[in-house]
């Protein structure tokens, strides 16, 4: 297993009846729209908490502040957000206790965030309110027909760990590189993966999810039925419709698969030859076997580790996949490694743990090759970047897009970006102790490289799961033409918005409701 750094990072007290209403569902939420403009909610002064603790079933938990494991369990993977802090924690192990924790969050005024594996980039699964994690539902179950249900709480370490190995079901979903992903918030606003140009984004394999809506009712989402949230949540992101609390995913028999991972490291003086290399190979892999990432990394830590890393798998033989990667191998990378494997094993060394980071990312999706002046652009800006302090590190990271991936038409899921060479997330990531002016620096450089490659790129699509709070145009960015029809289904189902934050799907307002 890799790890990151180095590597690719890749109201009012609730009335005694009122709180019957909500915990038994029949409330009257969802009447008429109310716009973006809707207030937050006030929490109440003096929540409810042993209400709420009673009615919880076993298996499910809530926290307040002084519970020795509350810091921890509020902690979200990006520590830039770590301050954002909630009132309470109740952690589901069922959709009816989700339904209980929403319907007594909505009682007592009090915001909420739904969280999974935690890992929003934006800090968006954090809140002043009530968190509600469903990760307790981590169950995989192998179903008949190659599927797989997964609890709404899943990563893509659990998934890993139910399929891999003698006794697992040797049933794969595309998912993501990184262990503490939660496949909820990867499969609601995508999905990218090593395999994603073999079989797809991990939200295309998605056959059906259950999703507890804010009016407390808990429904099933598939193709036939609920048919417009199944499409939402198939690149619509989390936090915005429901909270997910399983899905049923077409899955992969991979008994009998093998697969080439390979690891070169290389100077940065070699990165627009890579680039071309690497763009001709995907070009050329008809049978879409080849899944590359590339990163152009200024660690911050010197002159001398600035680098070039690429990562890949080839879907089969060794053989085959060391005749690609020749003229890589001739630009003599100063590490390299090529290992045929198991899949699971693959997947294994492909995958990443993910520690706590503080950082600050933007992303680009290309519709473009990147020609060589544009590569030499991000080299000499990873040769530039100051870090300020050792270890405040500063990266370009290219995903590769295609294959199945693209397959789809821009408006056959809410994930509209089928055209996409590559997924690109511009970053930096810094240390404790690093000052607030020092943060505003590393930002201006990061805005830098984002907005230089945005206009040669000409694009300004983005991957919703990467988000970028300072994005002004993120409806268009993240959801191309596709925002419409996420409005309309955000109004039908959430029209209070319930589910809300920073970069949240806006309902229609009145006027443009009756229109
Ligand atoms: C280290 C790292 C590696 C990554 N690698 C990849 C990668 O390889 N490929 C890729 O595509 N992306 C990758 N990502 C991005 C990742 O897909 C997103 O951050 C994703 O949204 C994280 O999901 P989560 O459940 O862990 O996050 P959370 O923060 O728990 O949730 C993300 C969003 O979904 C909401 N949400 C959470 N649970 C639910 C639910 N059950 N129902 C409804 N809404 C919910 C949250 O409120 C939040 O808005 C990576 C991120 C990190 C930090």
């Amino acid at each position: 297993m890799l790890d990151r750094r180095g590597v690719l990072r890749a109201g009012a007290y609730a009335s005694a009846a009122g709180l019957v209403t909500a915990l038994t569902g029949h409330d009257n939420a969802g009447a008429a729209p109310h716009g973006p403009s809707a207030p937050t909610p006030q929490p109440a002064v003096n929540p409810n908490w042993q209400q709420l603790e009673k009615a919880l079933q076993s298996g499910s938990k809530l926290y307040l502040p002084k519970a020795q494991n509350f810091p921890a369990l509020a902690r979200p993977w990006n520590l830039r957000y770590e301050d954002r802090k909630p009132m309470g924690i109740v952690s589901c192990a069922s959709a009816q206790d989700v339904r209980t924790a929403l319907l007594w969050a909505k009682e007592n005024g009090m915001p909420l965030a739904p969280r999974a594996g935690g890992h929003n980039y934006a800090g968006y699964s954090t809140t002043t309110g009530l968190l509600i994690s469903v990760r307790p539902m981590s169950q995989v179950t192998a179903l008949d027909g190659n599927r797989l249900r997964i609890g709404g709480g899943a990563t893509n370490g659990d998934v890993a760990k139910a399929g891999a190995g003698a006794g697992g079901t040797n049933l794969y979903v595309p998912g993501g590189r990184c262990v503490g992903v939660g496949i909820a918030g990867l499969t609601l606003g995508g999905g990218l993966g090593f395999n994603d140009r073999k079989w797809g984004l991990t939200c295309d394999n998605l056959v059906e999810t259950e999703i507890v809506l804010a009016d407390g009712s808990i429904v099933r989402a598939n193709r036939d039925t609920e048919a417009d949230l199944f499409w939402a949540c198939r690149g619509g992101a989390g936090g915005n419709f429901g909270i997910n609390t399983s899905f049923l995913f077409d899955a992969v028999d991979v008994s009998r698969r093998t697969a080439t991972v390979f690891h070169f490291t290389f100077g940065p003086g070699s990165g627009e030859e890579i680039m071309k290399i690497v763009q001709e190979m995907l070009a050329d892999d008809r049978g879409n076997d080849l899944d590359i990432r590339i990163e152009f990394e200024n660690p911050g830590t010197g002159p001398h580790d600035v680098n070039v890393a690429v990562l890949g798998q080839y879907l089969g033989g060794d053989s085959a996949v060391r005749r690609r990667l020749d003229p890589l191998l001739r630009l003599r990378p100063a590490e390299q490694s090529i290992e045929q494997l198991g899949f699971w094993t693959a997947q294994e060394k492909l995958s990443m743990v993910s520690e706590h980071e503080t950082v600050a990312s933007k992303s680009l999706v290309p519709h473009t090759w990147l020609p060589s002046t544009t590569v030499k652009e991000i080299v000499d800006w990873t040769l530039k970047w100051k870090p300020y302090r050792r270890g405040n590190s500063g990266y370009v990271t290219l995903f590769a897009m295609g294959g199945k991936a693209g397959a789809p038409s821009a408006d056959a899921t809410a994930f509209p970006h089928r055209d996409g060479k590559f997924v690109i997330d511009v970053g930096t990531s810094w240390t404790d102790g690093t000052t607030h002016d020092e943060v505003q620096r590393l930002l201006a450089q990061t805005r830098g490289i984002h907005g230089r490659l945005s206009e040669v790129l000409k694009t300004n699509a983005a991957y919703v799961n990467f988000p970028d709070p300072d994005l002004t145009d993120w409806q268009t960015a993240y959801y191309g033409s596709n925002y419409g029809r996420l409005r309309k289904i955000k109004t039908r189902n959430d029209p209070h918005r319930i589910f809300r934050y920073g970069q949240g799907i806006e309902p229609l307002d009145h006027s443009e409701a009756g229109s």
